[in-house]
């Protein structure tokens, strides 16, 4: 007995596992923010870019391919935003930002969340001067506050019948 014990001791010393990744680690779920490198969560377009929150990618279990999709419609979004920047017509801006909205869309059902419109960030679009902070306070909210001069949102004052009519479609999506 005391010679096996000697045995044992013996053999702790000269047998330093050469390979560590031999040592299976049994862990039952394998958590995907520890997987996936943090740079590949980053999506970038010329001088804007996010970061993809790994702790969401975990808690709504989005897939490598889901991951995929969501860094395409982040990628999306920082395209129309850079072009946002750049234009000067308000017809323009007001058709981006249905754009912007429809994005929001799509992101919340990439990430697995219901597609709610209270839950957009619409305010943070290029050239919108609705009041931020207001807006920011009701978040979450279908009710939004929009400034009458926002060449992003408002349409502006009615000048004629057909601007009447336009508001009154557009006021279906936007109180
Ligand atoms: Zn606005």
């Amino acid at each position: 007995m005391k010679k096996h014990g000697t045995k044992d001791a013996e053999e702790v010393i000269p047998t330093p596992d050469p390979e560590p990744m031999v040592e299976p680690e049994p862990k039952p779920e394998p958590k995907i923010s520890r997987r996936i490198p943090a740079a590949s969560l980053v999506v970038e377009y010329k001088d804007r870019g996010i970061v993809l929150n790994p702790n969401l990618i975990e808690s709504q279990n989005v897939s490598e391919e889901g991951i995929e999709k969501l860094k395409e419609l982040h990628l999306e979004r920082l395209m129309l935003m850079d072009e946002m920047d750049h234009e000067k017509k308000s017809t323009r801006l007001h058709v981006m930002a249905e754009e912007y909205e429809h994005l929001e869309f799509r992101l919340q059902k990439a990430w697995g969340f219901p597609e709610s419109r209270k839950y957009h960030r619409w305010w943070e679009v290029p050239k919108c001067t609705c009041p931020n902070m207001d807006n920011k306070d009701n978040y979450p909210c279908d009710y939004r506050i929009i400034a009458g001069n926002c060449p992003v949102h408002s349409i502006g004052k009615p000048k004629s019948k057909f601007r009447l009519f336009l508001q009154k479609i557009y006021s279906k999506f936007v109180k």
